[in-house]
């Protein structure tokens, strides 16, 4: 998998989603990130509500480094 010259991560036109990925699917509250690291492969980050008191992953995609990684792969 190889990118055109012109991709750029950052230059993707991105649709400003209707809810916020790091709100609280329950109470719609902004969330506080916690630092936790998953090796999963994807972006997962845990965000925690303070209102709920609960705390939700929420999933990113798969990430940078992993979509890098694949790509090396079919180079081969
Ligand atoms: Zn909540």
């Amino acid at each position: 998998m190889k990118w055109p010259a012109w991709f750029n991560w950052t230059d993707r036109p991105q649709p400003a989603p209707a809810v916020s990925a790091t709100q609280c699917p329950k109470c719609s509250r902004e969330m506080i990130r916690l630092e936790k690291f998953t090796m999963s492969g994807r972006d997962m980050r845990t965000y925690r509500c303070e209102q709920c008191g609960e705390e939700h992953v929420v999933d990113f995609g798969v990430a940078l480094w992993q979509a890098m990684s694949d790509a090396r792969e079919t180079d081969k």
